[in-house]
């Protein structure tokens, strides 16, 4: 009898399926395609622009100067690693980390869409203009946006700044750290994730 494909199987194919892509001229100048990290099924998922230099080198999103900013913003909000799944809008870096194109950005959204049936986050953290603009279709700023919560296809949305924004204005770290306690806040009302011990 045939053995039932297991999740990780499909993972894997899924994987090897982005790794082969050439949808768009992104391909030509990737070192790596960037897939993701955290957990396969998790139940938030990070959304950010597209792979910088570090993580076109070392095939991992949010692996340089701005991943460092998240992994401690993520971690002071009492986040693991299997708490959530972090990707882009683009899985291969744009080249002088330029903006994605609206094409290449569609071109990338059949995968994206692929893997959020594996991930099936119940809410969602839209990192920067970028990511919001492309997800959402919305035009407004992310500076007015971030912080308020919606609700799509019964999954929660935040809109915040992207890390690198942040370490460039640091006055605005404040903000970006609200809206990931928020995130956290949600998560542990939907009984998602373990509520965190706080002090009285
Ligand atoms: S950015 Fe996305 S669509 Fe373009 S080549 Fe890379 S994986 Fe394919």
């Amino acid at each position: 009898m045939e053995q039932p494909v297991t999740l990780s199987e499909n993972w894997q194919a899924f994987v090897e399926k982005c790794k082969n892509c050439h949808a768009c001229a992104l391909a030509d100048s990737r070192q790596h395609v960037v897939i993701w990290r955290g957990g396969v099924r998790a139940p938030l998922i990070i959304l950010g622009e597209g792979p910088g230099a570090d993580e076109d080198r070392q095939g991992i999103p949010f692996v340089g100067r701005s991943g460092r900013l998240l992994d401690l913003l993520l971690t002071s909000c009492g986040f693991k690693p299997e708490d959530y799944h972090i990707c882009n809008i683009v899985k291969c870096r744009p080249p002088g980390n330029r903006v994605p194109t609206r094409e290449e950005a569609a071109a990338c959204r059949p995968l994206l869409k692929e893997q959020l049936l594996f991930v099936r986050p119940a809410v969602y953290l839209l990192m920067g203009a970028t990511a919001f603009r492309y997800f959402t279709g919305s035009e407004e700023g992310i500076s007015r946006a971030r912080g308020i919560w919606t609700v799509s296809n019964k999954c929660h949305i935040m809109p915040t700044f992207h890390p690198a924004y942040v370490l460039r204005d640091p006055s605005k770290k404040i903000y970006l750290w609200k809206d990931m306690a928020s995130v956290r806040q949600k998560l542990e009302e939907l009984d998602l994730v373990q509520p965190l011990q706080r002090p009285s």
